[in-house]
């Protein structure tokens, strides 16, 4: 037990989310507990993990998530371990909501993108139709976010783009997408920045500089796809041609890369089997295989196109595949799943309650300086 590494996880905690302050002791040994010497409250160190309150231990329930995040169907993990089917949902349900707060964390940070593919996935569920549209930066393969909706409408194309704007520095960025037409205007009016003046009433927006937006338009005859025009939707051909060149060493816009990830998710959550069986009754639960699968490969699968150098002694070296998450410079070492499911994310700051603070709350402040 490390109290250095542990914060306070008590929402009411002037230290909540907090490391450093060495404010955490240890509690009790045995049972695995930390005390916050603020607040006085005990916590246990699987708080905030997917761990938490479970009576499995965390090698096995690490087990069995990772057959999840692989596509293993929940049948199969019954028939083969014993458990209950609504356990195992459950587990899965935990990792999906642990998933989307570390990517929330972790991955939704500004960075420069370069590249952007976005793309949209048709999925029968047993209500009817949905539809999950996916994100990916093209240079460092990270996966961007995901969105589930009933309709493929421009609700969903901006929810999908809000994702990304969080991910995105501003910096000159291209987007490849299909030929669906809400792509251009949803793009456009996300990306638009308020320019505050001080003035009352609603800001002017300005645009993203140096966007650009190709549309990748297919033709097909059947199921065979029999041509391919590439049009310019927003900014120019020379801009959108330097990023092609900077993210894909090449200038043939396409939306290669966000179908091969779309490839990876069909493999890997069942009900995206193309005639499958499978079929999900609630969209959560397509959002959390959704979030399970993409932060995993994100942190935890080693990419074949990605690779660095690694020096060794007596001036040899060798080349090492590494993680998306490792090429954006998230991490520097590739995650097992035991590490991104009992990563704890921090909590969001705290802030003085309003009104006067008490006596006590100001020697707090004072004594650690908060
Ligand atoms: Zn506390």
């Amino acid at each position: 037990m490390d109290p250095d590494k542990v914060f306070c996880h008590n929402p009411n905690c002037p230290a909540r989310g907090k490391l450093g302050l060495k404010n955490i002791g240890v509690h009790s040994i045995k049972q695995r507990r930390y005390i916050c010497h603020i607040c006085g409250k005990t916590f246990t160190d699987t708080k905030g993990s997917v761990f938490y309150r479970l009576r499995h231990s965390a090698e096995f329930v690490t087990q069995i998530i990772t057959l999840l995040a692989f596509g293993c169907p929940i049948t199969a993990i019954v028939q083969a371990f014993g458990l209950d089917e609504r356990t195992v949902a459950d587990w899965q349900h935990r990792a999906g909501i642990h998933c989307q707060k570390v990517h929330q964390h972790l991955v939704q940070q500004p960075r420069d993108l370069g590249q952007v593919q976005a793309d949209e996935i048709r999925v029968k569920h047993q209500g009817g139709i949905a539809w999950l549209a996916m994100a990916i930066a093209v240079s460092t393969r990270l996966w961007l976010g995901g969105v589930v909706s009933a309709r493929r409408d421009t609700d969903l194309i901006k929810s999908l783009i809000e994702q990304v704007r969080n991910c995105a520095l501003y910096r000159p960025l291209l987007f490849c997408v299909d030929g669906l037409v809400t792509y251009v205007s949803a793009i456009q009016k996300v990306l638009a920045m308020p320019v505050l003046n001080g003035k009352r009433g609603r800001p002017c927006l300005k645009e993203w500089e140096n966007l650009c937006i190709v549309r990748v338009i297919k033709k097909a005859s059947g199921r065979r796809v029999t041509g391919i025009t590439q049009r310019i939707a927003c900014g120019t051909w020379k801009q959108a041609c330097l990023l092609l060149k900077q993210t894909q060493n090449t200038l043939n816009a396409h939306t290669a890369y966000i179908e091969r990830i779309n490839g990876t998710f069909r493999s890997r959550i069942t009900a995206l089997v193309r005639r499958g069986r499978s079929l999900v009754r609630h969209l959560s639960t397509l959002r959390n295989g959704m979030y399970l699968v993409g932060t995993v490969y994100n942190f935890c699968t080693p990419h074949k196109s990605l690779r660095k150098v690694l020096y060794l002694p007596a001036n040899s070296h060798r080349w090492i595949h590494i993680t998306p998450a490792m090429a954006i410079g998230i991490t520097d070492h590739v995650w097992t799943a035991r590490e991104l499911l009992s990563y704890q994310v921090p909590l969001p700051p705290w802030k003085l309650p309003r009104g006067r603070p008490s006596k006590r709350l100001k020697e707090l402040i004072n004594q650690w300086n908060l």
